[in-house]
């Protein structure tokens, strides 16, 4: 009684597993933010029965020598830092060397891999946390990793999977948001054999909104950039026209991290006061370089969170300047020329029903709302667009 155990590595995984793999969908992000470390310039995703049958992601990184194969699947070991004062110029997306050592325990993994100095590459297989073979193999440079069967050994996480469906819907969301945050990256995700995104990778933010979110949120996009003290800014925000009952559609990138950040996210509500409806969320599409010393990016299981130095004046510079960009351009003006527009572009939704009927299985389009009347609008709930800037020009 009360004898205190200490839990070998194999458990110890298992239970680490539980915080860094909920889901399919935390593989898939784990394995694609290790190659966009890799320096990848090409990232090909998939996935079969929502990732639960089947995981594969291959990249064309640095890949890993083959004397440094078994060190990643072990827990703590990682090339990305030495030691803690590493995470305060940190501009990779991982630095606990957490998620090989956790994926392997609790799935059936494969991985070749090859860096451009060796002739040849490796393949390993790890079967829940144990190395079940290592061999030699022909292959490109790059890192290839298959998942199989996940959860195979751990049957109460594989009874809390949700459906096929589901877990491709949380899939093909995080593949967006690290599309966005990634333009330089070339993602190509297919689904079943159905290919579901293809993104240019020309580092162009706008082109890869386009391939994910259409044409008419790409017409109603305000380009934003600027640089002050405490971070640079730079990416598109909604104008007046599109907002949507939800926040999905507000990305946030630090450092090119997906983060969920409540400063940032109160910012931009203030930003947005008066010019879209009460209760209605803007979209925007935001990358923020902040100097990682001045941001805490290891505070939260899956890095969701971050901690900023300097919370205040961050909230403030931002609210400003998305509110001013805002009122930069004349969103009155755009909203009448665009009514105008509205034969053509009703032909050119039309010509696009592939690309709507596509839409339609990704959640964050349920309830994308586009402003095409004037009379759709409650107008009396709205300051005019000369109302904003007196009341502006008032605070100031
Ligand atoms: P972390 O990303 O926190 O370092 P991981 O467990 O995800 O930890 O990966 C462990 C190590 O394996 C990484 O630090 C990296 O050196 C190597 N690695 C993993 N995936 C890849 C990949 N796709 N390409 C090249 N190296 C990789
Ligand atoms: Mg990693």
């Amino acid at each position: 009684m009360n004898r205190i155990n200490i839990l070998d590595d194999l458990t110890i995984n298992k239970i680490a597993a539980g915080e860094v793999v909920e889901r399919p969908s935390s593989v898939v992000k784990e394995l694609i933010e290790n190659s966009i470390d890799a320096g990848s310039t090409k990232v090909v995703i998939d996935i079969q029965d929502g990732g639960k049958k089947l995981i594969r992601i291959t990249d064309n990184g640095c890949g890993i020598a083959s004397s440094e194969v078994d060190k990643s699947f072990l827990r703590h070991a990682t090339s990305k830092i030495k030691n803690i004062d590493d995470l305060y110029d940190l501009y990779s997306l991982g630095f606990r060397g957490e998620a090989l050592a956790s994926i392997s325990a609790v799935s059936k993994l494969e991985m070749v891999t090859k860096t451009k100095d060796e002739p040849i590459g490796t393949k390993v297989i790890v079967e829940g946390g144990k190395v079940v073979s290592k061999e030699p193999v022909g292959t490109h440079n790059g890192t290839t990793i298959i998942i199989k069967d996940i959860f195979f050994n751990t049957p109460a996480r594989q009874k809390f999977l949700k459906s096929t469906h589901a877990e491709t819907i949380n899939i093909s969301d995080l593949i967006n948001k690290l599309a966005i945050g990634n333009p330089h990256v070339q993602f190509k995700y297919v689904n079943n054999n159905k290919s579901m995104l293809t993104t240019p990778g020309d580092n162009k933010l706008l082109s890869v909104i386009r391939s994910i979110y259409g044409k008419e949120i790409c017409e109603n996009l305000i380009e934003i950039n600027h640089e002050c003290k405490y971070f640079k800014i730079s990416g598109y925000i909604g104008n007046n026209n599109i907002y949507r009952s939800n926040k999905n559609l507000q990305h946030i990138y630090i450092n090119k991290r997906f983060v969920k950040s409540k400063i940032v996210l109160d910012a931009i509500s203030e930003a947005y006061k008066g010019i879209i409806p009460i209760n209605k969320h803007s979209i925007c599409f935001i990358q923020l370089t902040i100097n990682p010393a001045s941001i805490d990016v290891n505070i939260h299981p899956t890095k969701l969170e971050v901690k900023f130095e300097n919370e205040k004046e961050m909230y403030i510079e931002l609210r400003d300047i998305l509110r001013k960009t805002l009122l930069s351009v004349s969103l009155i003006g755009k909203y009448e020329t665009y009514d105008k527009k509205e034969e053509t572009k009703n032909i050119l939704v039309k010509e696009n029903s592939n690309q709507s009927k596509n839409i339609y299985e990704n959640k964050e389009f349920e309830d994308i709302k586009v402003i095409e009347k004037n009379y759709e609008r409650p107008i009396d709930s709205f300051m005019s667009f000369n109302d904003i800037i007196k009341s502006e020009n008032n605070t100031e």
